[in-house]
């Protein structure tokens, strides 16, 4: 399953994102959880969106849907989805949109699918709201076959069933097939869609990712905490600390020379091959995201950068950089790494 780092149909942009800004109010002042974020997302995409929980990757999710919780509120920039902004659309609007067009799955089924009510009612549910037109049959009919495009087995019956009688795997594909049921989906954002599966289910929803990206040619966005999961599944990845993207790269690019200290930190956590499980485990990144309602004058991963130097580093936000085809970079001192790494190689041997 391993991807090639180029999307097809890449160069059409889906989805564009100019400046985006999610703030939350505070005692002292409003303050951003996304800041002033830019991105485009083209067709045919699966782009990973990656990071520790803070950093900003879900609410960014939320801003394309709108569905940011109050009192957060997506106060600038424009969310272009096929030409169309819309953060400018009325809420109807947008409610069109969202499980239509633009479709979401979110990390934990058991939360999102309504207990009291049978699968095929909830999948059916979607098509009442998004095509009235359809008679009670024809719906039932598309719940069956969408059903088994995402691989559930024994559709008929499960449709009869409530979703604690189903598996955590098979829920995570109803959830798939609810995202995709009306047949018009462009744009499916997954928010951690496999953190709360075993190894072995992961790697079949992952796949199933793959197989409807290519088949469909939809843009999928997902995101994740885990990079081993985008290393499987995407063609690029964006790289997301404290409200900002501080890497964009191609998939291989990336893991074959990371440029900024926070991605080399998340890779180095990645467990490595033949290490063993308690080994791989103690791996983390020292210190924490800080505090988004007081956020470091400079760079915001100077509190836990092996790099930082204070007087440049600390002095002022660094912009992303563009430093090659296809990839960006947020980092003062991204042109030095390489050698710093080395040196401090040469200086332990
Ligand atoms: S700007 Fe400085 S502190 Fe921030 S990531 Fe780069 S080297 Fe580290």
């Amino acid at each position: 399953m391993s991807r090639q780092g180029v999307a097809p149909g890449a160069g059409e942009p889906v989805l564009q994102l100019e400046g985006v800004e999610v703030r939350f109010p505070s005692p002292h002042g409003s303050f951003a959880v996304v800041d002033r974020l830019s991105l485009s997302v083209t067709r045919g995409e699966i782009l990973g969106v990656v990071g520790e929980s803070g950093c900003g990757k879900s609410m960014l999710a939320r801003s394309i849907v709108g569905l940011v919780p109050p009192p957060g509120r997506t106060v600038g920039g424009a969310i272009l989805f096929d030409g169309v902004d819309l953060v400018r659309l009325s809420p109807d609007e947008r409610r069109r949109i969202r499980g239509d067009a633009i479709a979401v799955v979110p990390q934990e089924p058991m939360t999102s699918l309504n207990p009291t009510l049978r699968i095929g009612d909830q999948l059916t549910e979607v098509l009442r709201a998004h095509r009235p037109e359809m008679s009670r049959s024809q719906r039932r009919a598309r719940a069956l076959e969408v059903m088994e495009q995402v691989g559930i087995q024994f559709a008929g019956q499960r449709l009869a069933q409530y979703p604690h009688e189903l598996s955590g795997g098979i829920r995570q594909r109803v959830m798939i097939a609810m995202a995709l049921i009306c047949g018009a989906v462009k744009l499916l954002i997954a928010d951690e869609p496999t953190t709360a599966l075993d190894v072995t289910i992961q790697a079949q929803i992952l796949e199933l990712f793959v197989r409807l990206q290519s088949e469909e040619q939809m843009t999928v966005i997902l995101i994740t905490h885990d990079l081993a999961v985008v290393a499987q599944t995407a063609h690029r990845v964006a790289v997301m600390y404290a409200g900002c993207i501080v890497e964009l790269a191609p998939v291989l690019d990336l893991f074959d020379a990371p440029l900024h200290p926070y991605t080399r930190g998340l890779l180095e956590t990645l467990p490595r091959r033949g290490a063993s499980a308690s080994k791989s485990h103690l791996a983390t990144i020292a210190g924490a995201v800080p505090d988004l309602a007081r956020p470091p004058a400079g760079c915001r991963f100077f509190n836990r950068c092996p790099h930082a130097l204070a007087g440049i580093c600390d002095a002022a936000l660094p912009a992303l950089e563009p430093v090659a085809d296809e990839r960006w970079v947020r980092c003062h001192r991204w042109r030095e790494l390489p050698a710093v790494a080395a040196a401090a190689v040469g200086a332990a041997s």
